[in-house]
């Protein structure tokens, strides 16, 4: 395969597209046509989610099969169709799919396969840009290898970096980690990131983003040669051709998409709000629906964030908050609580927004509109997952 060294571009000095855009906007307001946050759900419902190709066409090692099975899959996703025998083959790939169309078993399964034909040389690296989404992967992967014998573990900032060496002392044929952390144990080199054969970049657009790239571009230089790269995504930017040119070897790329960004089984409203009118308030009247069971509500800062979440709790809603001041600890229970239900509300800020697999989310909410149309996507990306129906609302005023 790749026997050329492939390094990724370093950034260009001319600034992105949007980007000097977005950081005047960012003290002000979203300049985004609230117009862009309506649009009535086209719910392709389990039709659109999922091929007539099962798994067992795969050819898989029988007991992975068993795994994906297990976990409930039957039939293959979209991405997942057009994916899985080219990377099965070996091929690098940019793969965009809705938000919640399955892209994480689309690369772990071929990963999964790799490793087993040699496990002990066999190491993929999978980056992404936050630690619950880290975690959340790890977690699939160690579901589709049960009894298989592969080994994985997360690195991630927010964790005492004392216990990551002991973890690192095992052969793991699958490392996942955000970069700081991943270059941190690098740097003290516990982890080499030499024996990387194969590099996952999870939302990769984020990863190549300014505020990640060069990290990124430090561990791609680190890891060298490798076998196969994989960049996923639900968004694309243009403006990355270079990066991602850069990165890649005679890449497949797939698109599944409708042209519109957004999954087409989320219903997407706004909600005006009147000079004068108390925000807090419309918001809370919300809740008077049952309907919205599990909400994830989107804040711009972390501070009205801690805010949201206290006067919630005062209304009697039950709420909890994540973002990045809170501690690791807190960060976990609130996704569990969460998930477990015991929370109905998880104001949450952009750390939240890719790629968190909460099942049930009804509703995501815009406490303001975002600053970005990719924020938005995959924001509202919380809800609508796996071939259900979600709901979007949005406040503008
Ligand atoms: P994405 O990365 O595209 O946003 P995920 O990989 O998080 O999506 O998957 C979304 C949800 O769909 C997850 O809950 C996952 O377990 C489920 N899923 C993935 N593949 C299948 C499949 N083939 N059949 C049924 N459910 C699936
Ligand atoms: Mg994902």
């Amino acid at each position: 395969m790749n026997n050329t060294r492939k390094n990724i571009a370093t950034p260009t000095t001319a600034p992105r597209s949007g980007n000097v855009d977005r950081r005047q906007v960012k003290k002000k307001e979203s300049t985004l046509d609230p117009r862009l946050f309506e649009k009535r759900a086209k719910p392709s419902g389990q039709q659109g989610f999922r091929t007539e190709k099962s798994f067992e066409d795969l050819h898989l090692t029988p007991k992975l099969l068993r795994n994906i099975l297990d976990k409930g899959y039957q039939t293959l996703t979209t991405i997942q169709e057009q994916s899985i025998l080219p990377l099965l083959d070996g091929r690098d790939m940019m793969a965009i799919s809705k938000t919640g169309s399955g892209k994480t078993a689309a690369f772990l399964i071929p990963i999964i396969e790799h490793a087993l034909k040699d496990p002990r040389n066999f190491t993929a690296l999978v980056v992404t840009p936050t630690r619950e989404l880290a975690l959340q992967i790890e977690e699939e992967f160690k579901s589709l290898t049960t009894g298989l014998q592969l080994y994985s573990a997360t690195f991630i900032g927010g964790t005492n970096i004392n216990s990551d060496p002991d973890k690192l002392s095992r052969k793991l044929q699958v490392i996942v980690g955000t970069p700081g952390r991943l270059l941190d144990l690098s740097d003290r080199k516990v982890l080499d990131l030499r024996k990387v054969n194969t590099l996952v970049l999870d939302e990769f657009d984020r990863m190549l983003d300014m505020g990640f790239v060069h990290d990124v571009n430090k561990l791609v230089n680190r890891i060298g040669h490798r076998d196969q790269t994989l960049l996923f995504s639900a968004t694309l930017d243009p403006a990355q051709k270079r990066l991602i040119d850069g990165l890649l070897h005679n890449p497949v790329e797939v698109k599944v998409d409708n042209g519109s960004g957004t999954n087409e089984n989320i219903e997407q409203q706004t909600i005006h709000v009147p000079e004068g009118q108390d925000k807090f308030e419309l918001l809370a009247e919300l809740f008077n629906n049952p309907e919205l069971d599990k909400v994830i509500l989107f804040t711009e800062t972390k501070r009205l964030a801690d805010r949201l979440a206290k006067k919630l709790n005062q209304s009697g809603i039950k709420a909890g908050q994540i973002h990045g001041d809170k501690s690791q600890n807190f960060r976990n229970r609130m996704i569990e609580e969460f998930k477990s239900g015991t929370i109905r509300v998880l104001v949450a800020t952009d750390v939240a927004a890719r790629g968190i697999d909460v099942a049930d989310v009804s509703h995501v909410i815009n406490y303001q509109r975002p600053m970005t149309m990719d924020a938005y996507i995959h924001r509202i990306g919380r809800t609508g997952r796996a071939g259900k129906i979600g709901h979007a609302i949005t406040f503008v005023n």
